[in-house]
């Protein structure tokens, strides 16, 4: 088996349970949903689908820092609860092979690339991606409504 060159980052579990923390305080721009759709809630944190009846968080996040030309924040979802941390960070997560788009960025945080995944292997979007050494690294997004997913970065 091939060895990765890339390496899955999760949502980190200090910002999840930041999350959970404003959430639980009432802040208005932190809502708690209930999945009613199971492939529809992804989380950042474990990398999974919500299952339907499950309580999520929906909050605002930063994935590309503001300051900058390429500044976004937008909606993301974790699950009300705790959960772990995507772990098989060597592993593209199974859940998201499809309907993804791969934008990649360099050091700047300028979008310096970008590749649909829909119906493709993601892997050798992703190494392609990494070819170019201005690739500092890559987000994945919703190929539908555009919201952050993960990142993914050189091993
Ligand atoms: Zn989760």
């Amino acid at each position: 088996m091939k060895t990765s060159i890339f390496r899955i980052v999760p949502l980190p579990t200090k910002i999840a349970e930041r999350a959970r923390r404003v959430a639980a305080a009432g802040a208005p721009d932190h809502a708690t949903v209930i999945a009613d759709s199971p492939n529809a809630f992804p989380c950042r944190h474990c990398l999974r689908w919500a299952q339907p009846g499950e309580r999520l968080i929906l909050f605002p996040f930063a994935a590309i820092p503001p300051g900058r030309p390429y500044s976004e924040s937008g909606p993301i979802f974790i699950h009300a609860q705790g959960c772990e941390p995507y772990a098989a960070l060597r592993q593209y997560p199974a859940d998201f092979r499809n309907g993804r788009v791969m934008r990649a960025y360099n050091s700047s945080f300028d979008m310096i690339d970008a590749q649909v995944v829909n119906g493709s292997e993601p892997e050798p979007i992703i190494e392609k991606l990494f070819q170019n050494p201005e690739t500092a690294f890559v987000d994945a997004r919703s190929v539908t409504r555009g919201c952050f997913t993960f990142r993914i970065q050189r091993a």
